[in-house]
C-alpha cells in the first residue's frame, strides 16, 4: 500500500482539531497531536515526522523500544503513556521526555531518584481515573491535589498537569462531562497549590478527541486515526 494515508489522515485529524478549537474560541496551536504508534511499526516515523507531527506515545517499554532502533525516532518527543512497573523506570527515564501515566506516588518517586541518578529532567502528568472506573489506573479526583504537592516537590520531575482516558461509549458527546471535569480538577489543582506550570490536559483520543479539544485538552493521544490503515488491515 502506498504511505500517502499518513499524510491524509494527519490532515484529517488535523482539521477536526482546528474546527473543535475555533468552535471555543482557543488559539490554533493550543493542542499538541500526539501520535499512538504502539500498533504500528517503525516505518510510519519517517512519514509521520515530514507530515510536522514531531510528538509520538508508546505504553509499553518492549514494543517502545524497537522503534528507539529507527533513525527517525530522533526526530520526536517521546511521550510514556502506558502502565508501568518501578522496575522498567531506568529505561524510560533516557529515553521518554514525558510520562503521562503516573498513577501512585511510589512510581512518581522511582522515576524522581532514576531521573537524579541519570542527571535528566522529565515532565510527569497524573493520570487520574475521573469516572472512578473499577479496571482503570489513576488517581481519584479528591487525591489529585494532595498527590500533585508531593510530585511536584520530587527533583528532577516537573508536574505538567493531567491526563485521562474517558470511559468507552458509543457517543462521544457521552464522554463532554468526563472531559469538563478534567479541566476543572486542573484548573483547581493549580490555583490551590500554586503551581503555574500546571497547564497540560492529555485526554482525547481517536474516538473522542474533538469533543476533548473543546473541552480544554492540549495534548490528544491518537492512535488508529493517525497510523490505522483506511482499509483498517492495520487497526488494533
Ligand atoms: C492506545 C492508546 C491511545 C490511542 O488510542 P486510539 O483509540 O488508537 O486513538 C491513547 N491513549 C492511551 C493511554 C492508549 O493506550
Amino acid at each position: 500500500m502506498d504511505d500517502s494515508y499518513i499524510l491524509k489522515n494527519v490532515e484529517q485529524v488535523r482539521t477536526q482539531v482546528q474546527r473543535a478549537l475555533s468552535r471555543r474560541g482557543r488559539p490554533a496551536d493550543a493542542v499538541r497531536i500526539i501520535a499512538v504508534t504502539k500498533s504500528a511499526t517503525a516505518d510510519v516515523l519517517p512519514l509521520l515526522a515530514d507530515a510536522g507531527i514531531l510528538d509520538a506515545a508508546e505504553n509499553r517499554w518492549q514494543v517502545a523500544r524497537d522503534k528507539f532502533e529507527h533513525p527517525a525516532a530522533k526526530r520526536f518527543e517521546w511521550h510514556f503513556i502506558g502502565s508501568l512497573q518501578t522496575n522498567k523506570v531506568k529505561y524510560i527515564v533516557p529515553r521518554f521526555d514525558w510520562v503521562h501515566s503516573v498513577d501512585r506516588l511510589e512510581l512518581a518517586r522511582a522515576l524522581s531518584q532514576e531521573a537524579v541518578k541519570q542527571s535528566r529532567t522529565l515532565n510527569v502528568l497524573l493520570q487520574v481515573n475521573i469516572a472512578h472506573e473499577p479496571q482503570k489506573h489513576g488517581f481519584f479526583a479528591d487525591d489529585v491535589r494532595a498527590v500533585a504537592g508531593e510530585v511536584a516537590a520530587l527533583p528532577n520531575l516537573v508536574l505538567r498537569g493531567l491526563m485521562a482516558m474517558a470511559p468507552k461509549v458509543d457517543d462521544m458527546e457521552e464522554t463532554r462531562h468526563v472531559f469538563r471535569a478534567m479541566d476543572e480538577l486542573l484548573l483547581e489543582t493549580r490555583q490551590t497549590l500554586g503551581l503555574p506550570q500546571l497547564t497540560e490536559l492529555s485526554m482525547g483520543m481517536s474516538e473522542d478527541y474533538p469533543v476533548a479539544v473543546e473541552e480544554g485538552a492540549t495534548m490528544i493521544r491518537v492512535g488508529r486515526h493517525l497510523v490505522g490503515h483506511p482499509g483498517g488491515a492495520k487497526e488494533e
